[in-house]
C-alpha cells in the first residue's frame, strides 16, 4: 500500500489541492488525514468537503474539535480565535456533525494515526523534543505512528532511548526501531519553509518520503484579505513560523 498522510490543512484550499495532485503523481492509493482541516485560512467548508470526498481515515484535530462544537476556544490566542469563529460561521451543521464524529486516534495496518500525541490525545500535547516524544512512545502500540499538530515535519526514533532527526526527503525505516513521524503541515508550515508538507509511506518497502510543494500562496493570501481575516495570517504563510 502507498499511503499519502497529510495534516493541518487549516482551510488552505490551494495547498490542499496541490498536495492531492502530487499524491496521484506519487502513486498514492490510500490518503490519510491527521486532522485540523479547519481554522486559520479562508476555505474551511471547501477543504472539509474535499477531505470528505476522499472517504479516507481521518482523526480529530484541536481546531476541528472547537468547530464541531465539542469544546470552546477559550485557550486560543486572539488570531486563532478570530479565525476559528470564521470557520464556525462557514461550516454547515452537517460538516460540524462530521467533525464531531472523528476519533482521536486510529490503527491502520502496522501504524497508528493521531493528531497530537498518543499520551492523552485529547489534551493536545505538543511534541517538539525527543523527551516529549518519550511519553507518546509509551502509549504507541505499533512500530510506526504518524502525527501533526506542531506544523513541523520531524522524525523521532526509539531505539534504546528516543532521539530526533530532521526528515530526509526519502528514508528507509528499520523494522527493529519504533518511529513517531510528524508529517508537517499542508496549509500553514512553521519550520521556516513555506511549502506545503506531507508524507508518502510505502508500508511494504518501509520507505518514507517527506514531500515539500510550492502552491499558489498569493491566491490564498488574497482570499485571507478579502475575507477580512488578520493580515498576520496572510504574512505567516510566507514567513512559515
Ligand atoms: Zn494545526
Amino acid at each position: 500500500m502507498i499511503y499519502g498522510i497529510f495534516s493541518d490543512i487549516h482551510s488552505n484550499y490551494e495547498a490542499l489541492t496541490t498536495v492531492l495532485k502530487d499524491m496521484l503523481q506519487q502513486g498514492v492509493t490510500h490518503p490519510i488525514c491527521l486532522g485540523d482541516i479547519v481554522g486559520y485560512n479562508p476555505n474551511p467548508a471547501e477543504c472539509l468537503e474535499l477531505v470528505r470526498t476522499l472517504k479516507c481515515p481521518t482523526v480529530l484535530g484541536n481546531h476541528d474539535e472547537i468547530v464541531s462544537g465539542k469544546k470552546s476556544a477559550e485557550h486560543f490566542n486572539e488570531m486563532a480565535s478570530e479565525a476559528i469563529q470564521y470557520s464556525c460561521d462557514n461550516v454547515s451543521p452537517d460538516g460540524k456533525a462530521y467533525l464531531a464524529s472523528l476519533p482521536f486516534h486510529q490503527k491502520i495496518e502496522d501504524f497508528t494515526i493521531v493528531h497530537a500525541s498518543m499520551d492523552e490525545p485529547e489534551n493536545w500535547n505538543y511534541i517538539n523534543s525527543a523527551l516529549e516524544a518519550s511519553s507518546s512512545f509509551i502509549y504507541q502500540r505499533t512500530p510506526v505512528c504518524f502525527c501533526g499538530h506542531t506544523h513541523v515535519a520531524k522524525i523521532f526514533i526509539k531505539e534504546k532511548k528516543a532521539t530526533e532527526q530532521k526528515p530526509d526527503p526519502e528514508m528507509k525505516l528499520k523494522r527493529t526501531n519504533r518511529y513517531l513521524i510528524n508529517v508537517g503541515s499542508v496549509g500553514q508550515p512553521r519550520d521556516g519553509d513555506w511549502r506545503a508538507s506531507y508524507a508518502v509511506y510505502d508500508s511494504e518497502k518501509k520507505i518514507l518520503k517527506i514531500r515539500r510543494l510550492e502552491y499558489p500562496v498569493e491566491t490564498t493570501q488574497k482570499k485571507i484579505r478579502d475575507a477580512g481575516l488578520s493580515e498576520r495570517l496572510a504574512e505567516r504563510l510566507i514567513t512559515a513560523c
